[in-house]
């Protein structure tokens, strides 16, 4: 029977030490500021950003919310962007994704300041993160890795394998396990024999949205499950990727949905606005 790994615990636990940093930081003047841009209103958008902000408060930064009609046109959003990236009063900008169709969300990406990219989703941010060379942390990705640190779950060597290579979370959560000297393997739609690979797996992290895609026919003895997946069962209830009941019989350590990857998420979107609020202080 596989340990459960408490993601709301290692979440509060990092939050809590966000926050005494940026308790010291005020002492010196500085007041980390995060703006989070939301446009239309996509119910599981709107989730998202009130979490976020609701981990603001709890870790004393400042957050300036601009939540923008869905009629928004991409011009007058970039604009927006220029102006938070000028104003040197706020240190990290998002935009919650999905945006409207009409709205290229590479170009929205790309037009924020790097420095003030505390999702870690543009191009010079990426390159740098893997080449080691980071301060972002991709914040999914990275939640997976405090998680793995908080149980001690030691990565170098292992046989790791990922299922999804989306640019959120499949993609880095390969550049970061490699940074730890395991052996990765990244599979997606396309790859063949998948349950034979995941089989060989020391350690499987899920991020493909389906409910039930990880069988426990597909886990080792004593593997590591990482459920990175949020869907909804058929009875309607939050749910993983991982068949959760069956796995846990099989696995040494699985993350639960909710409360495993979810609540790390933000944790590090707050460790990275803290990091921004520091580079940009020369602090
Ligand atoms: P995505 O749709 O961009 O990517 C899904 C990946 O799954 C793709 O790379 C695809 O190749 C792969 N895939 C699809 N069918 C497959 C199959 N039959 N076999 C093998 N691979 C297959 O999704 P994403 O943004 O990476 O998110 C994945 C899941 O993680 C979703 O459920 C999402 O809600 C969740 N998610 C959670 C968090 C969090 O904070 N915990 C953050 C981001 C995403």
């Amino acid at each position: 029977m596989a340990r459960l790994i408490d993601g709301k615990q290692v979440s509060a636990d990092l939050k809590m030490r966000v926050k005494e940093e940026v308790a010291a930081l005020k002492e010196k003047g500085v007041e980390p500021a995060l703006a989070v841009i939301i446009v239309g209103s996509d119910p599981a958008s709107r989730v998202y950003v009130n979490n976020k902000k609701k981990a603001c408060e709890l870790c004393g930064i400042r957050s300036v919310e601009y939540a923008l009609e869905e009629s928004t046109c991409e011009e007058e959003l970039l604009a927006l962007i220029d102006k938070l990236n000028e104003d040197e009063t706020i240190n990290g900008i998002l935009c919650q994704l999905p945006v409207p169709k009409h709205i290229n969300d590479k170009t929205v990406i790309e037009r924020i300041d790097p420095k003030k990219d505390v999702d870690c989703f543009s191009n010079v941010n990426v390159g740098k993160m893997w080449v080691g060379d980071y301060a972002f942390k991709p914040c999914t990705p990275a939640g997976v890795m405090e998680l793995l640190k908080a149980y001690d779950i030691d990565v170098s060597g292992k046989n790791c394998v990922i299922i999804g290579r989306s640019n959120i979370v499949g993609k880095p959560m390969a550049a970061l396990l490699l940074e730890k000297n395991a052996t990765v393997t990244i599979c997606h739609s396309k790859t063949q024999n998948l349950a034979q690979i995941c089989s060989k797996a020391d350690i499987i992290v899920a991020a493909v949205g389906r409910a039930k895609f990880v069988t426990a026919d597909m886990v080792k003895d004593g593997a590591v499950v990482i459920d990175v997946g949020i869907n909804r069962s058929e009875e309607g209830k939050l749910c993983g990727d991982v068949d959760f009941e069956n796995v846990k019989e099989k696995a040494s350590f699985i993350t639960p949905v909710p409360g495993g990857c979810g609540p790390m998420t933000i944790a590090v979107l707050m460790q990275n606005t803290l990091c921004a609020a520091k580079l940009q202080n020369n602090l």
